[in-house]
């Protein structure tokens, strides 16, 4: 029978080492295969892009394995060159985005976990194409070996070597749960990218049971909820996705990640005018996050065709702040909307070019 060719993206270096001893060949080359993947950043399995293999191991290689490096449909700036962003298609031509952004100092990739979304926010342009399909955790490996790509032939590459990653791209990660860890064992790879575990941030929109896996494997990334609303309706309005999981088990689930994990939880509420900006909600929230440990982000909406909502406005957004801040005592942060010129947010760039 003949074998499928497994994507290299795909493997952890312990499972490369088993394939090339399943071959019969010295493990001592799948390292080295390891290192030209992770650090050498090659695309292709070709002599110029793994240079140092014995020709018979390449071709072993080329025969048994593939290595698909995705295509850069769009490239985009945004005029105060902090972000770039990119369209990259899929073998299976679906289309995928990843930005790199650059904020005081700290590279920061931003990744896709599917291609689409299932959990349909009302205000997400992800959420408005629906679920295509999940990403393979080799898929999601590319995104972030393709930034580095990006980030290599910058001027002082120590300082811009990639060392963040959000999953905050397309897609619910916690919808694919298996092929996002994966891919998070992969980054972190000493031999490898060598991501910090608290350097790589996990959003989701608050898929319970994934909550408690996180907590039960003791995952040691940093979490991010997106919660937008403090009541369950509030919330099954805003994400009809949401509906299955009550606010309060949500919560629950919140509460046990950080009583597992001793971290706090960052908390996302994109702030929608006339919608949920105003002090009372603040108050609900601050109500809503008593006890725990946690920090909000504040994130003005960013618009997309498919939604009439509009950002809230400066004073708003000042005032939501410090209702959170002065009455309830929580850190609260406003995303700053860098990139908003090239429809940075997220999914928006693929409804764009479709
Ligand atoms: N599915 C995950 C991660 C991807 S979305 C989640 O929902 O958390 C990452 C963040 O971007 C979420 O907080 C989401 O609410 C926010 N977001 C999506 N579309 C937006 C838009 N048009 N304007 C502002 N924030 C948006
Ligand atoms: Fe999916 Fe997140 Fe967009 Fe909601 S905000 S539709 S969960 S990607």
């Amino acid at each position: 029978m003949e074998e499928t060719p497994v994507n290299l993206h795909d493997l952890t270096r312990n499972e490369l080492r088993l394939l090339f001893a399943r071959w019969g060949l010295a493990t001592v080359h799948a390292d080295t295969v390891w290192n030209r993947l992770y650090l050498g950043l090659a695309t292709a399995i070709t002599e110029k892009e793994m240079p140092g293999l014995p020709p018979r191991i390449l071709n072993r290689l080329a025969a048994g394995a593939r290595l698909t490096s995705p295509g850069v449909a769009l490239a985009t700036d945004s005029t105060d060159g902090f972000t770039r962003k990119y369209l990259l298609a899929l073998e299976d031509g679906r289309k995928i985005e990843t930005v790199l952004m650059r904020y005081s100092g700290r590279v920061t990739a931003c990744v896709s976990s599917q291609a689409g979304c299932a959990m349909g926010c009302v205000f997400c342009a992800t959420g408005q194409m629906g679920f295509t399909r999940h990403l393979a955790a080799g898929e999601i490996v590319a995104q972030a070996v393709h930034v580095a790509r990006a980030l290599r032939g910058a001027e002082a590459p120590s300082e811009h070597r990639l060392r963040n990653i959000v999953l905050m791209g397309m897609g619910e990660p916690l919808h694919n749960y298996d092929a996002v860890m994966r891919a998070v064992d992969i980054l972190r790879d000493p031999a490898g990218l060598a991501l910090a575990a608290e350097r790589i941030t996990l959003s989701t929109v608050g898929v319970v049971p994934g909550i408690l896996r996180l907590a039960r494997e003791r995952q040691p990334l940093h979490l991010a909820v997106s919660l937008h609303a403090a009541t369950q309706e509030g919330r099954a309005a805003l994400i009809p996705g949401a509906r299955r999981w009550p606010i309060d088990e949500l919560m629950a689930a919140c509460r046990t990640y950080s009583e597992s994990t001793g971290r706090r939880i960052f908390y996302e509420w994109t702030l929608i005018a006339g919608r949920n900006d105003s002090p009372e909600e603040a108050r609900e929230l601050g109500r809503l996050l008593r006890g725990l440990p946690a920090q909000v982000n504040l994130i003005p909406l960013n618009p997309t065709g498919g939604y009439e909502g509009e950002p809230s406005r400066a004073e708003p957004v000042r005032r939501f702040q410090s209702v959170l801040r002065e009455e309830f005592g929580l850190p609260c942060t406003v995303r700053q909307r860098r990139g908003i010129d090239i429809a940075a947010g997220c999914g928006q760039l693929a409804v764009n070019a479709a």
